[in-house]
């Protein structure tokens, strides 16, 4: 018995020094990557649920890495953030997502623009100076943005993120709750902090006509969002069914799969020029 429990501990060491040595090799390799500009910027629409014509864009993060091809954050976000790295990785994300945004409103088809940011990234002192600071020099216009934030850690200080955000909502942006529904404390959230969206996660979503729990999960949602003035947006839309649910149900935006997956940036403007426009 204590040889077998001394062999699970040993076991469980070497698994956490590996780990230790793939995140510091991650870590260097970000460091990198961020330097030689492997950060990319991937597109996702977001649909009018009656008319499923696009009525925004979600920027997300991709790493374009010289040997292991195309990254997704899972890959990267975790260390990125235990790091700090995610504060020079969501800047270089908003950066490159304003301008190509830009472009977009030059050639006359703007469209509203949604950038990730991490609890980490709205902590920082200087978040809202560097926000406000990208959204200048790349002229992209500030009404038109986004942030969706994820509740990947809980919030230290809910009010002082109150002074954090008040500027940049002063100068047009949004904010929307990620994940809506999973996570820490988004009720707690919602008297604290002046948010305009909640984005309902997709694994309410991917249960829709499949277990009723969740269509009345999505209908609660929904009610308190109409109740609160919130706007809606269910995440993670595979089917045809969950579109149709969702269309009675009255929620007005979704995104997913079914209707486009992520896209570099030229492929999101011929996907667009191919699909009905709004
Ligand atoms: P998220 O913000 O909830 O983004 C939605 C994720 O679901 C994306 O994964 C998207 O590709 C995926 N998705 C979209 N539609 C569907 C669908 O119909 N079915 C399924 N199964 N998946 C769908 P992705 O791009 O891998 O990003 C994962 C997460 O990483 C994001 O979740 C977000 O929390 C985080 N992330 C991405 N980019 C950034 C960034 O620039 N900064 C920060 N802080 N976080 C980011
Ligand atoms: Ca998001
Ligand atoms: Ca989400
Ligand atoms: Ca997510």
């Amino acid at each position: 018995k204590r040889a077998g429990g001394n062999s699970l501990r040993f076991y469980q060491d070497v698994e956490s020094s590996i780990q230790v040595r793939d995140r510091l090799l991650v870590e260097t390799d970000l460091r990198r990557a961020l330097l030689q500009d492997e950060i990319t910027v991937y597109y996702q629409p977001k649909i009018d649920c009656c008319t499923t014509g696009i009525v925004g864009v979600e920027a997300l993060a991709r790493w374009k890495h010289p040997t292991n091809g195309l990254l997704t954050p899972a890959d990267f976000i975790d260390v990125a953030e235990e790091t700090g790295l995610i504060l020079p990785l969501g800047e270089t994300v908003l950066r490159l997502a304003c301008q190509q945004g830009r472009i977009w409103f030059d050639e006359g088809c703007g469209i509203p623009l949604a950038v990730n940011v991490s609890v980490r990234e709205l902590e920082q002192p200087n978040f809202t100076a560097r926000v406000l600071k990208v959204i200048e020099e790349t002229g992209f216009p500030a009404d038109q943005l986004e942030l969706e934030v994820t509740e990947t850690v809980a919030m230290a200080d809910p009010e002082g993120l109150q002074n954090t955000i008040h500027p940049l909502r002063e100068a047009g942006v949004r904010f929307a709750i990620d994940d809506f529904g999973t996570g820490y404390s988004s009720l707690a959230y919602l008297q604290r902090l002046p948010f305009d969206t909640f984005k309902i996660d997709r694994s309410f979503i991917s249960g829709l006509g499949v277990e009723d729990s969740n269509r009345l999960i999505v209908q609660t949602i929904l009610a308190m969002a109409q109740s609160l003035n919130f706007d809606v947006v269910a995440e993670g839309v595979e089917t045809l069914e969950q579109h149709s649910i969702l269309r009675e149900i009255g929620c007005a935006t979704a995104q997913g799969y079914l209707f486009g997956a992520p896209m570099a940036a030229d492929m999101f403007a011929i996907w667009r020029a191919g699909f009905s426009c709004t």
